[in-house]
């Protein structure tokens, strides 16, 4: 069905695109394509952005989105729905009948593998050649930081102690916060880069509120890597000092997630629950592919390595990157700021330019992106904070960056305006 038709269907029956999706078919019924094949790994918001932009501009290739999940779960807007003070605000998309609407194939399938030298993607469903891949597979946990190689050890955090920092994690957090009746609570903030940076802060305070309002007789510890934004602290030390314990500049963590025991260097605690947010590094296919970057001292980083202007990875002409998973970009900055607003508009830019290098011409200068991010800094009444990052290529050929910050002391859903305009301008979700 051709989109139009598709979108007319909908609005005219009356139908959600939630129960549209329920009822699709799994099989993508997409025109065959002749052109060069383009596969793109994740359909999260910068591979669904890329997606999107590529059918647009360059409608002769051969487009395949491959994901694990049949569905994009949005993690903005997550932190208050997971404690209860909203209602889930985002619909969940279901990936193949956006990809119908659009006019590419998805394929659900874990990616196990790839071979750069033969151009070929192995997974659970088979094998995939391509021409030109777009890797957007986002980030995963470094459990090893936390739990060295114990195996156990990781597998019982996982389940136990979810970090509700991947989307497939989120019911499984809220479940447990939903049954937390009492006790110690401890939570974990890892140096960055993080995505989402002030994610972890934002939900701190928002389990602040859930304690406080529910009268839970209970306690959540903060033990942080660094020293948090002040607006966050300050705020958490004033309004929720009986249900907060922050610990800034915490070292030397040791987990046992059997006995519920932990120490740091300031001494050995119990806990009844914890989130255990590990540190982050680029999606393990970024390292199996051998597409790490470098530091200043030729050592591997923990991300995938790129130029920032082209969003082509270091290692292999072939391969085009974006979103979280990226590698620095700046002497000046370091990382763009890991969001979705970010990686959606790293996605049109890493579509120009394989949409230029399928063509074999030269691809227009890389429009810089921009960040925008709404968190809430108190639950009740609402106050918000906009965060917006900005960018700029200097005559050096250096990107800088620029930050504001702009108070929301009275929202009236401005966070949802701006994720469903993402939603639908960037991703394509009929809305
Ligand atoms: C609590 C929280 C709140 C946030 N709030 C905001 C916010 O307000 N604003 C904002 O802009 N950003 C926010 N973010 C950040 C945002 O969610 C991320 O920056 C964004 O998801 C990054 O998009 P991505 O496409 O790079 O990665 P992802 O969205 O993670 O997509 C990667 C995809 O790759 C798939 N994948 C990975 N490995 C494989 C494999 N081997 N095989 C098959 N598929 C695979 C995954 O299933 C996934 O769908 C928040 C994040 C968190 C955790």
């Amino acid at each position: 069905m051709k989109r139009r038709t598709l979108l007319g269907a909908i609005s005219s029956a009356g139908l959600s695109w939630q129960s549209i999706a329920a009822s699709s078919s799994t099989t993508p019924s997409v025109a065959p394509h002749r052109g060069q094949r383009v596969l793109v790994i994740g359909a999260g918001w910068a591979g669904l952005s890329a997606a999107r932009s590529l059918r647009q501009i360059a409608p002769e290739l051969d487009l395949t989105l491959i994901d694990r999940d049949p569905q994009l779960r949005s993690l903005p807007l997550s932190n208050p729905w997971l404690v209860g003070r909203t209602p889930e605000r985002l619909a969940r998309v279901d990936l193949t009948t956006l990809a119908i609407g659009l006019g590419y194939r998805f394929v659900r399938a874990e990616v196990q593998s790839i071979d750069r030298t033969l151009r070929q993607v192995h997974t659970t469903q088979g094998r995939f050649d391509y021409d030109w891949l777009l890797l957007a597979a986002g980030v995963d946990y470094d459990y090893k930081a936390l739990l060295g190689d114990d195996e156990r050890a990781i597998a019982q955090m996982r389940t136990h102690f979810p970090a509700g920092f991947m989307a497939s994690e989120l019911d499984l957090l809220k479940h447990k916060l939903e049954n937390f009746g009492g006790g110690e609570l401890v939570m974990t903030i890892p140096a960055p880069p993080l995505r989402c940076p002030p994610a972890p802060y934002e939900r701190a305070m928002l389990i602040g509120w859930l304690l406080k309002s529910r009268r839970i007789p209970g306690r959540l510890t903060v033990l942080d890597a660094t020293a948090g934004p002040p607006r966050f602290t300050r705020l958490i030390a004033e309004r929720y000092a009986n249900q907060i314990v922050y610990r800034p500049h915490t070292s030397g963590l040791q987990i046992d997630p059997f006995a519920r025991k932990l120490s740091t260097d300031d001494g050995e605690m119990r806990f009844d629950h914890a989130i255990f947010l590990p540190p982050m590094r680029a999606n393990t296919l970024v390292e199996q592919t051998g597409l790490l970057g470098l530091n200043a001292q030729g050592q591997s980083t923990h991300w995938a390595g790129v130029d920032p202007l082209r969003l082509v990875s270091l290692q292999d002409a072939r391969v085009y990157l974006a979103g979280d998973l990226l590698d620095a970009v700046s002497p000046l900055f370091g990382y763009y700021p890991k969001t979705a607003h970010m990686a959606t508009r790293l996605g049109v830019a890493v579509a120009q330019q394989i949409a230029a290098s399928s063509r074999g011409v030269a691809p227009a200068p890389l429009a810089l992106p921009e960040s925008v991010c709404h968190v809430w800094l108190d639950a009740e009444p609402a106050e918000q904070l906009r965060i917006e990052a900005t960018y700029r290529l200097r005559g050096d050929g250096v990107i800088t960056q620029a930050l504001r910050q702009i108070d929301n002391p009275q929202p009236r859903d401005e966070d949802v305006h701006w994720a469903r305009s993402l939603y639908a301008q960037s991703l394509g979700v009929p809305l």
